[in-house]
């Protein structure tokens, strides 16, 4: 077929291995290495010590009734137990299922119910917090020690055990994501061992054959959710290459900034909004030694070329470039800035904003809106992608599935882009209705569900207000039920009191007589959005 782009340089034939053998596949050459450090408990694991620990938690699992094809939850902040929680339920052939542990009991209930896990791996916050949203019936297992249930400590205590013998289907789920794709709530992202792989190791592979950007395996702060996939794709590469990975559960500048330098690492793993702080913070940064830094990646969101010239005149890189990527929940990361010598052979990007070339295992065109054609390069239209990372589908969801991957394996991202004559990618726009703010997704449809929840409330409309530290900000108009009376501040306070915190309604609310829809009833958001801009400036 035509006008379809894939990179020339990687044609390695995807791994023969499931997550677990894959991930865990060199570690006799890295025993004595330490794998895992928690900033906040100290706890501090070699690779070795990680084997040890999967083995006995997957034998402890086992005899808990978790086989092949079982579900396990995990609920927590970024910490070292869940990485191997995640390894031991992989080795028994389980899947792993990724609740967002900023949301609040009710999203995090809804998220419980879609994915209907046996067992649930919580820490004690939120084991706390989730009391009365529990099923009876979920095998509750907890990080710290809680009255009543079984810790990770307890779980951890050798064991005797035999594996059950079962055959790899890489075709099997390994891993559940959340992401709302192009419209509508939060949904269940179920990724197969080899979607999962064609994004972690199409990355290894071009990383160890040096065509990134960024081209050393390097001791990584995991600031970034685990239950994300760029949190995913980072622990379990490191993983591969025998890296160290340190936890964090929450992002604090100078704490960051102070473990980078203690364990000097070589790549900074950024969101925009981190690149615009850090940009903000010369002062600040220069406090710390960041000298062993020589790679920042980037992804997750747009990354505006002057954040990246302030950034690089404070933390200059190796190639003095970032490596921004490109991915999506549904297909992993599909696209990346190739290195140097790659671009001296390949030639090189018309533009630095470029999100780079596809990666190893990628295919992706551009389709014309109109016509559904794919174009020829410099021609803007919805970005396409194709190949063994796209994801097996929703959960239970056939409807958004399909809605969203064509007969022909195609997934529609939803994002408005183009590439250049050299296919290095472009993303421009936004088609799809999803809301980014600091990299995390907000559905303006779930948004608008909530607000319909309040009794004064008759209509309501969200979208993301452009900002440059953030991303985006949502933002509402709102229409009130006759005789009732609500102030902005209200709205706010109603939405953080039951939205996770990255949810809240940080942008302009305007209260309106009505919302601007199609006559089939859908929200005009660009509308909307140009009404917001008109009265509150560009953002
Ligand atoms: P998520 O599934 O949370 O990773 O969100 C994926 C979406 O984030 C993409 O479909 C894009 O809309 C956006 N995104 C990710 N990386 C970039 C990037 N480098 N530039 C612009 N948008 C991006």
């Amino acid at each position: 077929m035509e006008n379809i782009v894939d990179n020339p340089h990687q044609r390695t034939p995807l791994p023969n291995q499931d997550c677990y053998e894959y991930t865990t596949g060199r570690w006799s050459q890295y025993l004595d290495r330490v794998a895992l450090v928690d900033s906040a408990s100290g706890a501090k694991y070699t690779y070795g010590e990680v084997q040890d620990a999967v083995h006995n938690i997957a034998g402890h699992l086992q005899a808990l009734g978790l086989s092949r094809g079982t579900n396990l939850a995990v609920c927590a902040s970024n910490c070292v137990e869940i990485p191997i929680i995640q390894l031991a339920v992989w080795k028994l052939g389980g899947m792993v299922t990724f609740l967002n542990p900023l949301l609040k009991p009710g999203e995090i209930s809804v998220s419980i119910k879609d994915t209907n896990p046996t067992f649930l791996f919580l820490d004690e916050e939120k084991c706390r917090m989730l009391s009365a949203v529990i099923p009876e019936k979920s095998i509750v297992l907890t990080k710290e020690d809680v009255e009543g249930f079984r810790s990770f400590a307890s779980l951890k205590a050798p064991i005797e055990w035999q594996p059950e013998a079962f055959t790899r289907d890489l075709d099997n789920p390994a891993i559940i994501l959340f992401s709302s794709g192009t419209t509508g709530p939060p949904k269940a992202v179920l990724l197969s061992h080899i979607n999962f792989l064609a994004c972690v190791g199409g990355y290894t592979c071009a990383l160890e054959a040096g065509t990134l950007r960024v081209s050393k395996w390097t001791n990584c702060i995991i600031y970034l959710p685990i239950s994300h996939l760029y949190g995913q794709l980072l622990i379990n590469t490191n993983f591969i290459g025998g890296a160290t990975s340190i936890t964090m559960p929450r992002f604090d500048m100078k704490r960051y900034l102070q473990l980078n330098a203690d364990y000097k690492c070589e790549v900074m793993s950024l969101v925009p909004p981190l690149a615009v702080l850090f940009s903000k913070n010369k002062e600040v940064l220069a406090k710390y030694d960041l000298s062993s830094v020589n790679g920042i990646l980037c992804g997750a969101a747009f990354l505006h070329p002057e954040v990246t010239q302030e950034l690089l005149k404070i933390i200059p890189t190796e190639t003095n470039g970032i490596a921004q990527g490109y991915g999506m929940t549904e297909v992993g990361i599909s696209n990346m800035m190739p290195s140097d010598s790659l671009m001296a052979t390949h030639g090189a990007p018309d533009l630095p904003s470029s999100v780079g070339l596809p990666m190893p295992h990628y295919k992706l065109a551009v389709r014309d809106l109109k016509n559904g054609e794919f174009l020829p390069a410099n021609k803007h239209g919805e970005i396409c992608v194709s190949g063994p990372g796209v994801m097996m589908g929703y959960l239970n969801n056939k409807e958004a599935t399909d809605a969203m991957i064509d007969a022909n394996g195609w997934l529609a991202t939803g994002d408005i882009g183009y590439y250049d004559s050299n296919g290095y990618f472009y993303i421009v726009d936004r088609l799809k209705e999803l809301i980014k703010y600091k990299g995390h997704q907000v559905s303006p449809s779930e948004m608008e569900d909530l607000l319909l929840t309040h009794p004064n409330i008759a209509d309501a409309g969200v979208v993301g207000f452009p900002d440059l530290e953030c991303g985006e900000l949502p933002s509402a108009f709102i229409v009130l039920k006759p005789g009732k009376n609500l102030t902005v501040d209200e709205i706010r306070k109603f939405v953080a009191e039951k939205a996770a915190p990255f949810k809240k309604l940080r942008g302009p609310i305007e209260l309106v007589s009505q919302i601007p829809r199609t006559g089939s009833g859908k929200i005009l958001r660009r509308c909307m959005l140009s009404n917001l801009q008109e009265q509150h400036g560009c953002g």
